[in-house]
């Protein structure tokens, strides 16, 4: 078993990894959310802005309860959250529909200064059962991009499986196929070797993807399929895909569905037949579910360049799509292209931060901090 302290490339993502785990540094960053939350420099940056669609990026809505620091849990708010943030939303944006986005988008319409446009990524149940309720109370609107795998069951996405097994098998060491090993000895050891599972997953061709995570399973075994030792409604809650009638439930009350694949492959390591099929078979799926065109599609994982490529984005638009979502990069203009648009991610934070994140202050102060490793 070689250690993963023997190899270079390892000790510099061990390094990264320590820094924004550093106290100091969390600390550092509380500190500016909170001056710039209440100096009103926000302000400015939202005014910068107003001219362009922020589209948030939420997944699963829970009540409160859930696990924290938990990898599998790590994009989930709470009930009381998604309330306080929606009401934020009301209070500072001005919320709008997938189809004003595209009249905005396409056609040159008008739209509100500081618009802002809701979206939930996988299509779990809890979009229904938790989120719906508290958008209808904010009389908002949102669009669920939904795999379209598993409708209806409680099962993980082939990363989520690894993760919990990584979290929560007995086993106290994994061993890539390289000879690289991780101790499974704490839990902070256990979320690192998460992270280090996905960033390996984005290098590697579909096949050896796939013969890493049976090498994984091999290794941490779990007592049931998706045994997360978590409290069995948490885990139902978490992984529990929309079904056929709940789909069209949240169409009957505003929502709008748009397509995020069929398994939630990373579109980019796959061959271009297998790419295609995910991307139009999951929008054929929705659309005999719905009886109506499917037009809009969110790459999974969403990090352009890595996650998907150009290829790809002309896969979803020979496949009918009119509109494609990333997972990040910011805000929306007229300018943006149409199958790579920006995204922000939304998930558990203080209000300074939630508040930093979506007038795009975040996005800003990223972009200098690049400039300045760039230049060293
Ligand atoms: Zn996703």
């Amino acid at each position: 078993m070689r250690s993963l302290l023997g190899c270079d490339h390892e000790v510099g993502v061990r390094v990264r990894e320590s820094w924004y785990a550093n106290p100091l540094y969390i600390r550092a960053k509380r500190g500016l959310f909170e001056f710039l939350f209440h100096s009103g420099l926000l302000n400015v940056f939202r005014l910068l802005r107003r001219d362009s669609v922020l589209v948030a990026i939420y997944h699963d809505v829970l009540p409160a309860g859930f696990p924290e620091g938990n990898p599998l849990f790590g994009m989930t708010v709470s009930v009381e959250e998604f309330a306080w943030q929606l009401a934020y939303f009301k209070k500072h944006y001005h919320p709008i529909t997938l189809q004003q986005f595209a009249d905005w988008y396409f056609r040159g319409a008008a739209v509100p200064s500081c618009p802002v446009l809701i979206t939930f990524d996988d299509g779990h149940a809890n979009n229904l059962r938790h989120a719906l309720p508290v958008l209808q109370q904010c009389e908002m609107s949102a669009v669920c991009f939904a795999l379209t795998g598993d409708l209806g069951l409680c099962r993980q996405t082939w990363f989520e499986d690894a993760y919990s097994r990584l979290m929560f098998s007995p086993a106290k060491s994994w061993c890539l196929s390289n000879g690289e090993c991780w101790r499974l000895d704490s839990h902070e050891q256990r979320a690192a070797a998460c992270g280090r599972f996905f960033s390996l997953c984005r290098t590697l061709p579909e096949r050896e993807q796939q013969e890493e995570l049976e090498l994984l399973q091999s290794q941490l075994p779990v007592t049931e399929p998706g045994n997360i030792s978590e409290p069995e409604d948490a885990k139902r809650e978490r992984f529990e895909f929309l079904s056929e009638d709940n789909i069209r439930a949240l169409v009957e009350n505003g929502i709008e569905l748009g397509s995020h694949t069929v398994t939630h492959p990373i579109l980019g390591s796959l061959a271009p037949e297998n790419a295609h099929r995910e991307i139009a078979e999951s929008k054929a799926a929705l659309e005999r579910v719905l009886g109506k065109p499917v037009r809009a599609f969110a790459y999974p994982f969403g990090a352009p360049g890595l996650d998907f490529t150009s290829r790809d984005e002309a896969l979803v638009r020979e496949s009918g799509y009119a509109l494609a979502f990333a997972g990040e990069g910011g805000f929306v203009t007229r300018s943006s292209n149409p199958f790579c648009l920006p995204r922000v991610g939304i998930g558990r934070m203080t209000h300074a931060q939630f508040a930093a994140t979506i007038t795009g202050a975040v996005e800003s102060l990223k972009s200098i901090l690049l400039l300045g490793r760039r230049a060293e």
